[in-house]
Order: structure tokens, then C-alpha cells, then sequence
């Protein structure tokens, strides 16, 4: 019941919008992908193409390597969760879960069998009686997942379907939604513009960027090598120091680290540097100053002021009391190599970038 889902050459336009532009991905069959990228970028686009909602201008979309881009969406074998719930307001639980089964003329008492069973698949076994306004927002939208997985479908298509609940309901949800993706083993596309939900939930993380795929990969893959400067600065927070390629080595901050990847020769560039990667340490003589310590938990987010512009550090949270705002520090960055960017304009020397500044 679990499919290979390919994604080939797809360009869907809106007028003057290209929604997406070439864009190709294949999942394997029990796979799990997160489509990520800012908004716009056609996550959503994509998804409904695989649905049906939506057809390409051009290229296709193959489910076992058949061509599906002309099968009419009811006539396709994926069940689909969207971000608002999409309950029928006068059905009963019991009754939103069969209603394809009842489309499909299912006898009632096995309609009734296969909702038990589903909304015990998703812990609401003592709900079938009541109606979408009778629960809550992660209850209502593990109903439509039961809904969406009626039909045994060999697709599950999720369109952000946590983000209209709290925070710590979509946690729960999402690692709920992934013990069931495993048990089921079925073929799961998963549209968020959350990157942290992205790599805590998928086996790869797929982004976007203007209707294009940028870069595919596992979780460790994404956040550790990414591809482009454009999946550095979108999975996690970066660092932007300005450094100066030696060799296969880069100077930055008073340090030679080797670089990770091609670098423009002698060229000054900017040194990609994830907050983790940079070491903090009380120094009366440092050339550093904290200027804001943000509580994260387990760790500290500290953005340091040094001589030519700032750095985002995380420490683990038991240093930060000696590395309160006004202390005086000398920084490092941890002896790795380091991937490095041709330098742009709007990189200034040696600040974060804008998106890391807004995370302090
Ligand atoms: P978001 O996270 O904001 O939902 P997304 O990455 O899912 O974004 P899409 O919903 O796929 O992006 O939209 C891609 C682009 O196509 C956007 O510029 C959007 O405004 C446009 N678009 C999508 N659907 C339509 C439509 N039916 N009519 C006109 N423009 C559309």
C-alpha cells in the first residue's frame, strides 16, 4: 500500500506567478519528506499536484512510475490532511472517518468497524459520537488524519496540518503522525514552513526556493552541509564573518580553519558559522563584549559584540552566569571546517546575517 512518488519537471503558473518552476523530487516508497521553504515558494502547489487539485502547465507527476497528471483527483489513491480543519461541521467523528467508505458504497457495518478502528489508530477511541465543534484542534485534525487514511491510500499528503494548533500539542501530534507514518509504512509528503518540525519529523527534509527544489536530504545532511547559502541561513541560524581564503584554509576571526567544500582562491568571503560552533569564554582582556543572553532551556543564545560587528554563540545554559550581558570575552570558533559564501553586499563584517539577528 506505500508508493513511489515522483515529482518531474513541474511548472504550475498563476498569471504572473510562477508557483513552480522545474521543480523535481522522488520519494521513495515509505518515505517520509518535508517539503520546507519560506512562503510562497510552492510547497503547497506541489502537494496539490499530487492530489490532483492542481494540474502542472508542464511535467508530471508518477505514482509507481505511472502517469498521473490527467487522473482526475478522486480517481487517485491519496488521502490528504490540510492546515484547517476540514471536518464536515454535521457529521459525527465516527461518520467524517467513513465518509469515503460510504462514497464507496462500504456496507454499514463494516464502514462502522474500519472508524472504530481508525480513531483508535489515532487515540480517540471514545469519540466517534461527537461532532467537529465537540473537540479540540489537535483532536479534530487526528480525525482527519483517520479520515485521510480510510481508503488505505498508498499517498499521505499533509499540508501543514500543525500549524493552527499550540505548541505543545503540535509536538505531541507530529510525533504521533511519525509512529504511525512508520507503522503504516506509508509514502508521507509533509508541506511546513517550520524547519525545526521539518527535521525533527522527516527522513528528508526537500527545500524549496522559488518554485525549485534547492537541496534534499536527511535531517544531519540539510543542517550540517547545506548545499547553498540560501539552506545555510533557512535551516537553523548562521553566523556571516567575514574571512579570507588561504589555500584550502580560511582565515576568520584571528583563526585558520580549513574550508569544507570549493573556495574562491584569495578571495574574501563570508564564513558560514552555525551559533553552537562558536566557544564563549570569560576573558577581562577579550576583545568581546555579551550583549544579550536569551534563555533557551538547555542553552544560552549570546550575541557577542566584538570589533567588527556581532556573533550569535549558544552556550550550554550553566555558563551563562558568568557570561551575562556587559562581560567582557574572548571567542573562538570550534576547529572544523567551515563552508564559506562568495561575499555578498549585505553581508556586513563580521555581523550575523539579518535572519540570525532576529534570533536573539
Ligand atoms: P505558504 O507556506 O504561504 O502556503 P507555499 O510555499 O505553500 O506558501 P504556494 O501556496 O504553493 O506556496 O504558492 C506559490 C505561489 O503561487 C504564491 O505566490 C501564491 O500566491 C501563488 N498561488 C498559489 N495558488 C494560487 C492560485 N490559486 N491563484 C493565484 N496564485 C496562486
Amino acid at each position: 500500500m506505500t508508493a513511489r512518488v515522483e515529482f518531474r519537471g513541474l511548472r504550475r503558473t498563476f498569471g504572473r506567478t510562477v508557483a513552480l518552476d522545474g521543480f523535481d523530487l522522488t520519494v521513495e516508497p515509505g518515505e517520509f519528506v518535508a517539503l520546507l521553504g519560506p512562503s510562497g515558494c510552492g510547497k503547497t502547489t506541489a502537494l496539490r499536484c499530487v492530489a490532483g487539485f492542481e494540474r502542472p502547465d508542464s511535467g508530471a507527476v508518477l505514482v509507481d512510475g505511472e502517469d498521473i497528471t490527467d487522473v482526475p483527483a478522486n480517481k487517485r489513491d491519496a488521502g490528504m490532511v490540510f492546515q484547517s480543519y476540514s471536518l464536515f461541521p454535521n457529521l459525527n467523528a465516527r461518520d467524517n472517518v467513513a465518509f469515503g467508505l460510504r462514497v464507496r458504497k462500504v456496507p454499514t457495518a463494516a464502514r462502522r468497524a474500519r472508524a472504530a478502528e481508525l480513531l483508535d489508530l489515532v487515540g480517540l477511541p471514545a469519540h466517534a459520537d461527537r461532532y467537529p465543534h465537540q473537540l479540540s484542534g489537535g483532536q479534530q485534525q487526528r480525525v482527519a488524519l483517520a479520515r485521510a487514511l480510510a481508503l488505505e491510500p498508498r499517498v499521505l499528503l499533509l499540508d501543514e496540518p500543525l500549524s493552527a494548533l499550540d505548541a505543545k500539542v503540535r509536538v505531541t501530534l507530529r510525533e504521533e503522525i511519525r509512529r504511525l507514518q512508520l507503522d503504516l509504512g506509508i509514502t508521507t509528503v509533509f508541506v511546513t514552513h517550520d524547519q525545526e518540525e521539518a527535521l525533527s519529523i522527516a527522513d528528508r527534509v526537500a527545500v524549496l526556493r522559488e518554485g525549485r527544489l534547492e537541496q534534499a536530504g536527511p535531517p544531519a545532511e540539510v543542517y550540517d552541509r547545506p548545499a547553498t547559502p540560501f539552506v545555510a541561513e533557512f535551516v537553523g541560524t548562521m553566523n556571516h564573518l567575514a574571512g579570507r581564503v588561504a589555500g584550502d584554509q580560511v582565515s576568520v576571526l584571528g583563526q585558520l580553519l580549513p574550508v569544507d567544500g570549493p573556495a574562491p582562491a584569495g578571495a574574501e568571503v563570508d564564513v558560514l558559522v552555525r551559533p553552537e560552533a562558536v566557544r564563549v569564554s570569560p576573558d577581562a582582556s577579550g576583545e568581546g563584549e555579551v550583549l544579550v543572553a536569551s534563555f533557551r532551556g538547555a542553552s544560552v543564545r549570546l550575541r557577542v559584540a566584538l570589533a567588527g560587528g556581532e556573533v550569535l554563540a549558544d552556550v550550554p545554559g550553566h555558563e551563562a552566569g558568568r557570561l551575562a550581558p556587559g562581560a567582557r570575552v574572548s571567542v573562538r570558533l570550534v576547529e572544523r571546517p567551515v563552508l564559506v559564501a562568495a561575499r555578498t553586499a549585505a553581508s556586513p563584517s563580521p555581523a550575523p546575517s539579518p535572519a540570525a539577528a532576529d534570533a536573539v
